[in-house]
């Protein structure tokens, strides 16, 4: 089979360039575009230059539907209203759309999942192994343990990050709600302040650290009456993000139409 093409979009950002970076070292794969924002300093920049490599001669464009003429897939970790304005395009163009993209609201992916009859999708806000390990390792012991134990999700990133709590907490969260039975959104504790009043039972926790340089830190802890199982995943670099979003777009291709997520491309499903 050809060498799958693929469009990184947000080619400037810090996840854009390291998906160019796995893009060069992939087997299989190969950059076809770089997309970024209307008016951003970067547009006409070398892509490879900017993710410290060699030239490749891709430069950075803000015309999806032309860049999207001769490729197949497009790897997107950006900001919603980019990623929901490049939904109809994927979907029109017939590429796997990877989704990497955090802060989505329900209406966000209810736009995202309008295409998925007739365009794959693969989202998640995790692409590495190890969380999406750990939250099927959440989900278990979830479903283990009664409202006995209050369920709270720490996380913590680096300072320039625009969204709080992470996509990958509420994946976590998500996961958590599964093994108990419950609905996320009814049942979520977001931001303490004040005089909260004591903690309902049942509610899954979240709070969020900013600071520094750290690429992501999440924490899932089961506090009982007498005891207490904290889960926790470190990642140190976000090269394996990019590495995931890779490898999903390898597995989408050519998969039926249909929403997927980390879960299904890692073999993780129930
Ligand atoms: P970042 O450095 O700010 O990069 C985002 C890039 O998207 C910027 O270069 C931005 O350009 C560009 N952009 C904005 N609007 C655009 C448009 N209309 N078309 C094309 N590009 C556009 O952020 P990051 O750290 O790379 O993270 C990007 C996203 O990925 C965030 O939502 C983050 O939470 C998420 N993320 C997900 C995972 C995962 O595994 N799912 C892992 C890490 C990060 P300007 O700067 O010019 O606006």
């Amino acid at each position: 089979m050809a060498d799958m093409r693929l469009i990184v979009a947000g080619a400037g950002g810090r996840m854009g360039r390291a998906l160019v970076r796995v893009i060069s070292e992939t087997p299989g794969t190969v950059l076809a575009g770089a997309l970024e924002a209307p008016g951003s300093e970067l547009l006409g920049k070398d892509a490879g230059v900017l993710a410290g490599l060699p030239a490749n001669g891709v430069m950075l464009s803000a015309d999806l539907w032309t860049l999207s003429a001769n490729a197949d897939g497009i790897l997107d970790f950006t900001v919603p209203a980019a990623t929901i304005a490049n939904v109809a395009i994927a979907a029109e163009r017939g590429l796997v759309h990877i989704v990497g993209t955090t802060g989505l609201s329900v209406s966000d992916m209810a736009v995202i999942k309008s295409v998925t009859s007739r365009a794959v999708v693969v989202q998640s806000g995790n692409m590495s192994l190890g969380i999406n390990l750990l939250a099927a390792l959440v989900k278990r012991v979830a479903q283990s343990l009664d409202e006995s134990f209050d369920i709270e999700i720490v996380e913590m990133h680096h300072k320039a990050k625009i969204d709080a709590p992470s996509g990958t907490a509420f994946l976590l969260g998500e996961a958590a709600a599964a093994g108990r039975g419950i609905d996320l959104h009814a049942r979520s504790a977001r931001g303490r302040d004040g005089h909260t009043g004591a903690r309902r039972p049942g509610d899954i926790g979240f709070a969020a650290l900013r600071g520094g340089t750290v690429t992501g830190d999440h924490s899932v802890i089961f506090a009982g009456p007498m005891e207490r199982i904290e889960l926790t995943h470190r990642a140190e670099d976000r090269t394996m993000f990019a590495q995931g979003a890779v490898k999903a777009a390898l597995w989408a291709r050519g998969k039926a139409p249909g929403f997927y997520t980390m879960t299904d491309v890692l073999g993780l499903a129930d």
